[in-house]
């Protein structure tokens, strides 16, 4: 018998501390960690002893005995990774920073951004003894796309917050300033005066533009939007997508893409038990929609969704998931890694939408090979043309579509552009236009158009690196931004702030009254947890400010934990 990681695998690489024998890959010093779609273990060396499933924060890891029928599949994911990637077990595990001692006195670093990406800095940097965290939002909830983003039907993966649960003596070194936007109410200098460093990990907000003619037509729109829309974010809790007609389109097929299609097609009574925003359920209850095409530029081998996504998007039991065209024997062949082979592997058997349909299902149609050059319609959307596309090696060994005259018009009444996330400069800060990330060297933030890194200014997740990789790649990625920092505090870089603590509060509180602090944060999860209990749900969330507002001043009489004893 083995441990078998299986769907949710968040990547952040806590099971691999656990293991007594290295039988988890890849690790952190391989290559393919940062591509990797999944952690996994090699049956042949696990010795069987579950520690690894104990330390999983989102509760992907299985012993074999106990996999479910969909999980079933992923113990041979599991041991064809050992086959493609003949590894010896072990990892080294990476030495932790030098502890910040009293001896250099306190250390107070702001964090710009409450998404994963600075939950896991806070981490790092509580972890040590002597110093002080400020987490600024714009919005008064923290926990970024894990709330606003991961799909309601995936509880497991909202779990990872519960890995930020602080002790008292962190928490005491831990304030949270909700609802206060760095640029309007505080500026960079401000953060500056008030700690000897700012990490900046406000993420990737918002979404990239196809350039095509129509794409501003009502009925068009951006992924960002429709998946904040349904997760209740409350800047686009009024945004009503049209859900009347029969067919919508998904552009890009990416996990988000995934995720968008399942949303629109799965029965609304089995997405009743989640956290999905009320509006978005009673929307989906009078949703006429019956087919959501999926359209990816280049060939089945390069779809940019996951092997564990599209294996949970096959298994579906309420929906049909069929092919646009069949994948012919030469891409099946077509593979350039083991990723693809996997991928392709899943897609091959699949229907096309050709054959029968199921009376009364819904359908999931992937189409591959299809550039949209145009959405066309004349109040609203009424289709898209798509332009077939053949996906060729160029020199450099990129495989690139390349844009044929062939076109088709495809009738939809939704297209929805789901072709990657894109960062925002915020004022006073280097930005780099063309990858929509703040420059940096390993988090360290570079001077506008030179590799000098500007003293006391670190970036960390999507917003340093850009916008790929799952939840978990968010911890790696923290810990090196992290080190750095603690590096040039301890060799005298950053410049000691002229005050803080009490100051800073004060001073934001002048600026935004109604700033959200860790109690008031408690007080809206409360009141959303006892929300959902009475519909037994996870919670019911408010979609608007003013609502979280009035829950944020219901404030306990004592002080609650910060971080809630359950997931988010
Ligand atoms: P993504 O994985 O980068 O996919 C973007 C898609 O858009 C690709 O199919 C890409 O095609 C296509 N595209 C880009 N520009 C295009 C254009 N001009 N015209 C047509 N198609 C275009 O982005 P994402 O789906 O937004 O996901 C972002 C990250 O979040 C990913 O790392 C993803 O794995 C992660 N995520 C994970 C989960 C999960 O684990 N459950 C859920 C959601 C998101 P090409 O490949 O040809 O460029």
């Amino acid at each position: 018998m083995a441990y078998v990681i299986t769907q949710n695998c968040c990547n952040d690489a806590s099971c691999l501390a656990a293991c007594p024998v290295g039988c988890i890959h890849p690790t952190p010093d391989e290559p393919g960690f940062a591509t990797a779609e999944m952690l996994y273990i090699d049956p042949d060396t696990c010795i069987d002893c579950g520690a690894c499933a104990d330390w999983c924060p989102v509760d992907a890891i299985k012993a074999d005995s106990a996999l479910t029928a969909n999980q079933q599949p992923f113990r041979q994911l599991n041991a064809d990774y050992y086959h493609d990637n003949p590894v010896r077990p072990g990892w080294r595990y990476k030495t932790p920073p030098a502890v910040v001692t009293l001896a250099r006195g306190r250390l107070r670093v702001a964090i710009v951004g409450a998404g994963p990406a600075a939950w896991y800095c806070a981490k790092e940097l509580l972890a040590q003894p002597d110093v002080e965290v400020s987490i600024f939002d714009r919005l008064p909830t923290p926990f970024g796309l894990v709330r606003h983003g991961v799909a309601p039907d995936h509880p497991a993966t909202k779990r990872i917050v519960d890995q930020f649960r602080f002790d008292r003596d962190q928490a005491r070194r831990l304030a949270l300033f909700l609802n206060v936007e760095v640029g309007t109410h505080v500026t960079h200098a401000d953060l500056m005066d008030h700690h000897h460093a700012v990490i900046y990990a406000h993420g990737a907000a918002t979404d990239r533009r196809l350039d095509i003619a129509g794409e501003d037509l009502p009925g068009s729109l951006p992924a960002t939007r429709l998946v904040a829309w349904y997760n209740g974010h409350p800047d686009h809790a009024r945004l009503d997508p049209d859900l009347n007609g029969r067919r919508a389109v998904i552009i890009g097929n990416g996990n988000v893409a995934l995720d968008i299609a399942r949303l629109l097609t799965t029965d609304p009574g089995r997405l009743a038990g989640t956290d999905i925003a009320d509006h978005a359920l009673n929307a989906l209850r009078h949703s006429t929609i019956e087919e959501v095409v999926i359209v990816g530029r280049r060939s089945a081998a390069d779809a940019a969704f996951t092997t564990p996504e599209l294996l949970a998007l096959t298994q579906l039991t309420d929906v049909d998931v069929v092919l646009d065209t069949p994948i012919t024997a030469e891409e099946a062949n077509s593979a350039v890694d083991a990723a693809a082979r996997r991928k392709l592997a899943l897609l091959t058997p699949l229907p096309t939408a050709e054959q029968d349909r199921t009376p009364g299902r819904k359908r999931i149609v992937l189409r591959f090979n299809s550039t949209p050059v145009e959405i066309v319609g004349t109040s609203t959307v009424e289709g898209v043309v798509l332009a077939t596309t053949e996906t060729r090696v160029d020199p450099d060994g990129i495989r690139r579509p390349i844009v044929g005259d062939h076109t088709e018009t495809l009738p939809a009444g939704l297209v929805i552009r789901s072709i990657g996330f894109k960062g925002t400069p915020l004022p006073d800060i280097p930005f780099d236009d063309a990858t929509g990330t703040v420059p940096n060297q390993a988090g360290r933030v570079t001077e506008s158009g030179s590799q000098r890194p500007l003293p006391g200014v670190y970036t960390a997740g999507w917003i340093k690196r850009g916008p790929t990789g799952v939840i978990g790649t968010n911890r790696l990625c923290a810990q090196q931004t992290v080190a750095n920092l603690l590096e040039d505090f301890l060799a005298d870089r950053l410049v000691t702030p002229r005050t803080g603590g009490d100051e800073l509060a004060r001073l934001v509180r002048s600026r935004q009254p109604d700033t959200v602090d860790s109690r008031g944060w408690s007080a809206i999860d409360t009141a959303e947890r006892s929300a959902g209990a009475a519909t037994q749900r996870p919670r019911r969330k408010f979609t608007d400010r003013d609502a979280l507002l009035d829950a944020a001043r219901q404030r306990p009489a004592r002080r609650l934990p910060l971080i809630p004893a359950r997931s988010a």
